[in-house]
This record gives C-alpha cells, structure tokens and sequence, in this order.
C-alpha cells in the first residue's frame, strides 16, 4: 500500500510554509555561469566587513579545540555577558544563532493548546517555531508595517503563552519606542512569556538605545534576544543569547541540546564581544551606507521604509520581476512576498562599492 509519507508527520508539521533563506552567491554563480566574486550578496543582513581580527585570531586558536566537545555551559561567553550586561549567570541562555533561542522559548512554553502572539511582516521565524510546536498563531495587523501594540495586548487570550516582539522589526526595520514596550510589559499578564527579539540592537542609534537588560528585575516574564550574525559578524559561525529571569532560563536550558553551541563560535563570540571598536566601526559604515541607499531611492523616485537595522525595504512594484532582472545583473537581494509585501524587496547595508554596485543594477532594472 502506497502512503504519502509526509501524512506520517502531524498535521501542524505539514502545515509549515518552509523557510525561505537568502539565495546563495555560489548557487547564483552556478545557475548564471558567473563568477561568484562578481556577484552582491545583499539577501541576509550579514555584516559586510567581516569579522575584527582579534575574533579572527581567536578562531585560529580555537582550531586545535575541535577534536574536544565544547564547554556545554558555555562559561567563558556567558561570564563576559555577564559582566557587559550586570546580570547573573542564571539569567543567560547561549544559542546555536539566536534562531535556537527563539526555539528554545517555543520548547518550553508552547504547545498544542497553547498560544503566540506575533505581528503581520514580523520575522519568519516566530510562525515556525510555534506551528512546529502544534500551538496557534494568533497574528495582529501591522501598524505603518511595524508593530501595534494595542492590538498585540488586545489580542492575548487565555491559552497565550508567549509573544514574540522583533525590535528592531525583520524585514521592515521599523523600531518601536521603548517607552510603548515598557507600557506594553506592564499591560501584559505575567504568565505570557514576551520575547523582545534584538537582533539589530546594535545598528541603533546611541541616542534612541536604552539598556534594556535592566528590565529584567521589574518584568520577570522577558527575555531579551540578541544575536552575534549582525553587528558582530558571525552569522556563519550560529550562536545567540537570550536574557531571561533565572527561573526562565532554567526551562530553556532543559529543552537545550546539551551542546548546542559550538567550540569555535563561543571563542569567537567572547573575543568579538570584546571588540567594542569593530561593533563601532560597523555602525558608523551601515549608517552611512544606509544614507546612499535612502538618496538613491530618492533619485529614483522610489518610497522606502524609514529603517533602525542594517536593511531597508524599498517598494519597487513588481518586486518578483525586479529581484529576478536584479539577479540576471549579479545582484542577490531579498524579495519579501512571503511576509505579505509583494511589492517591497529588503535590500542589506552593503559596502559602498556593493551599495553602488546595488543602485545602479536597480536603476536598469527598474527600466526594464
Ligand atoms: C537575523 C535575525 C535573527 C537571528 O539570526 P541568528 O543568526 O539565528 O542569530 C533573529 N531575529 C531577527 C528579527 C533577525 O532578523
């Protein structure tokens, strides 16, 4: 007897859209028959400068570690957090990107019967990690693409368990003040977990950022979720953190695998949090880098949306025609359909050479 197998999985499962992941340069290099350095990558809000070379002098070290398993505490990285962000070890989850952090949140507080609460346009991953739970999305309209959050605390039932907050937001970069988030933590019940999803934390402007790690002893249902693949360069090595009450932390680190965090990503992670020059450097270059792509819209006539990350999301019509004549001229963004904006593509902060590189392709694709 034939069986489709996928009926074999539970109907939750089956029902997961996959994820889509930014085209990879040697898959386009591939296809096109183009030479991979000629080709942009702007499709994952990578850091364009790399890495510092003391995180790379570390990785070096860290190379005759690779026979041994790592430290599954992770002790070294989270004694630095611990020391940048003046909280105890207790409250300090260590994930494998902070994708697994995400996971981690949805492993021990969803279920079926259970819950989440997230936004139209907000990151992909928040409907994954709770669909793959058996529990309910409950999805609130967005407000100017951003956030609202009235409609996220109207929206909370008796079966929310969590609710998932990007801020900045992925893919529309909009940042939401953290005033409205701390009138939202004290609105929301304390028996809902509320993930403050931080990714772009370090493309903020100085003047806008608050250190919200001092939340943590006033809402003891936060977790703060911050990642090591943006700002610090190490998308490719996977390793994120989350901030949590102790008793929450306590219950993610139960679901964790016990080593899910590699030995060279936590070596690399201690030294680049230490490179405070390099974090610095990478803000400056994506704010000016973003200042040329705001101006090239302009020029073209093109409406965007004010962005806080080291993105922006531009509206150009017929996105999907767009990103494929982007593609034909070597140029990898990231069409964002799958998020409900089928006219917007969401272009990374480039160097400024792959910034050019980016408008010019764009001004002939528009055209044609
Ligand atoms: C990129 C991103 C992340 C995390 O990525 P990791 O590489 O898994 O740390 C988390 N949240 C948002 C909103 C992001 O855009």
């Amino acid at each position: 007897m034939d069986h489709e197998l996928s009926d074999l999985a539970p109907a939750y499962v089956r029902s997961i859209a996959p994820y889509q992941p930014g085209k990879p340069t040697s898959e386009l290099a591939r296809e096109m028959g183009m030479n991979e350095h000629d080709i942009v990558k702007l499709a994952s809000n990578e850091n364009p400068r790399g890495i510092g070379p003391r995180t790379r002098a570390a990785i070096d070290s860290a190379l005759k570690e690779i026979a041994r398993y790592p430290d599954g505490n992770g002790f070294e990285l989270k004694n630095a957090l611990s020391k940048r962000y003046q909280v105890p070890l207790e409250s300090i989850v260590l994930g494998n990107g902070s994708n697994d952090v995400l996971e981690l949140v949805a492993l021990a507080f969803l279920g079926p019967q259970r819950a989440a609460v997230y936004s139209e346009h907000a990151f992909a991953v928040y409907p994954l990690a709770t669909q793959a739970r058996g529990a309910r999305g409950i999805v609130t309209p967005a407000k100017n693409y951003g956030h609202d959050l009235q409609a996220m605390a109207a929206a909370i039932t008796d079966d929310t368990h969590v609710v998932f907050i990007a801020n900045p937001n992925n893919p529309t970069g909009t940042f939401l003040p953290y005033a409205d988030i701390e009138a939202f933590l004290k609105r929301v019940p304390e028996r809902v977990i509320v993930v403050l999803d931080e990714a772009y934390n370090e493309y903020m402007p100085p003047e806008l950022r608050i250190d919200t790690a001092r939340w943590l002893k006033r809402f003891r249902n936060l977790v703060i979720s911050r990642t090591f693949s943006k700002a610090y360069g190490l998308a490719g090595l996977r390793v994120g953190y989350a901030l949590a009450h102790p008793q929450v932390a306590d219950m993610m680190n139960r679901v964790r695998q016990p080593f899910n965090v590699n030995n060279i990503a936590l070596i690399a992670a201690t030294a680049a949090l230490d490179d405070m020059e390099f974090v610095a450097r990478s803000y400056a270059e994506n704010r000016t880098g973003m200042q040329r792509m705001e101006a090239g819209f302009k020029a073209l006539g093109l409406e965007w949306i004010p962005s806080y990350a080291n993105f922006i999301t531009v509206r150009v019509g017929p996105a999907a025609e767009v990103f494929k004549r982007l593609l034909k001229r070597g140029v990898i963004v990231r069409p964002v359909t799958g998020y409900g904006l089928p006219e917007h593509l969401r272009v990374s902060i480039g160097t400024p050479e792959e910034n050019e590189r980016f408008l010019e392709a764009l001004a002939l694709s528009l055209k044609q």
